[in-house]
């Protein structure tokens, strides 16, 4: 965790990869043999979402804190736990987070989460934003977490006002966070200024940009501009011509974000196909192929690998 720590304040330019627990077993064995493959890439850390019981990923072989601590123990890769905190008692929130310390996990992504189907509702005894949840794990457990929060570059849904959720993400740092990832968003302008606006409020902890490189065409949830949108309708049927474009995109949303100096890394958002953030990484030469990873015939196959 010192090395994570390190690195995100080195200045050299790293990135996380995001991945959701799968809901079969079959998909678990499948994401745990591709986490071990990625690991030769160089994250610095892995993040798995989180799911509400009853939601998938909520059986004992595929759970988030299963995948998680799998990513850890046997794949070797610094983890982090993502853990909503809404619609669950004190108890069962203590609980998790003492299972996660036993799992061997010590980071966690503290978030609200969503309300399903209903209007939000502050909850009486329970936990009303992700800052409880902060100040939860920070009053439990001292600093035997790091921790992250998220950070929303064009303001949460339910917002008032971008200033009033800058206020409440400020609340969060202060109760302990130790950094910020971002919602994803599709111009770089978008993160600069949300760092800007970020710094004038006095929030200071490295803010983490998400990168989603589009591989599908339905985009109908997320906030994509219209000029991205027109360029995606006339392919729309061409799965590959999406793909590429989406890559290209990203690559040059990546660049743009780390020639601006205020991206500490890059968090992609691989909705579990790994492929298209690999090639993005690639192209930005930041993708490691680390020689101590590969299998020993590939090692002395390599000319370049044996010297
Ligand atoms: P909060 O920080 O609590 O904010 C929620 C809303 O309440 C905001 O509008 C904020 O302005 C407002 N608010 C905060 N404090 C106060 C206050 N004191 N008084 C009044 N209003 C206040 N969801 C999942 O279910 N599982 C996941 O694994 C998951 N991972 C995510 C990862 C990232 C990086 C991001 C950006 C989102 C993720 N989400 C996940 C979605 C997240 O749960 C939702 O966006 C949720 O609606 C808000 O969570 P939050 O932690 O940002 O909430």
């Amino acid at each position: 965790r010192e090395k994570m720590r390190r690195r995100m304040e080195s200045g050299d330019k790293w990135f996380s990869l995001e991945f959701f627990p799968p809901r079969t077993a079959e998909g678990a064995v499948n994401l745990i043999s591709r986490f071990d493959q990625m690991g030769a890439g160089g994250p610095l850390f892995i993040d798995v979402t989180w799911h509400p019981a009853g939601d998938p990923g909520s059986d004992k072989e595929t759970s988030s804190m299963m995948i998680a601590s799998t990513a850890v123990n046997y794949c070797g890769l610094e983890t982090i736990l993502h853990m909503t905190c809404c619609r669950q008692s004190r108890e069962d929130i203590t609980r998790h987070l003492h299972k996660a310390k036993r799992l061997g996990l010590k980071n966690i992504l503290a978030l609200r989460g969503d309300p399903v189907g209903e209007q939000w509702e502050e909850e009486e005894g329970g936990f009303s934003y992700a800052a409880d949840l902060v100040k939860h794990i920070r009053s439990e457990f001292g600093d035997y977490f790091d921790i992250c929060v998220a950070g929303y570059p064009k303001g949460h849904p339910e917002a008032g006002s971008a200033e009033a959720d800058l206020t409440f993400l400020k609340e969060k740092v202060s109760a302990g966070a130790d950094f910020i990832i971002t919602q994803l968003f599709f111009e770089a302008d978008t993160f600069l200024h949300f760092v800007k606006a970020c710094t004038e409020m006095g929030i200071t902890c490295p803010i983490l940009p998400g990168i989603f490189p589009i591989q599908l065409v339905k985009l109908s949830k997320l906030e994509v501009p219209q000029k991205i949108r027109d360029v995606i309708e006339p392919i729309k049927d061409n799965d590959a011509a999406i793909r590429n474009y989406g890559i290209e995109l990203a690559v040059n949303l990546c660049q743009e974000l780390l020639a601006s100096g205020l991206a500490p890394g890059l968090h992609f958002y691989t909705l579990n196909r790994e492929v298209a953030t690999i090639k993005v990484l690639k192209r930005l030469g930041m993708w490691t192929e680390d020689p101590r990873r590969t299998l020993p015939w590939a090692v002395s196959a390599h000319p370049k690998r044996r010297e």
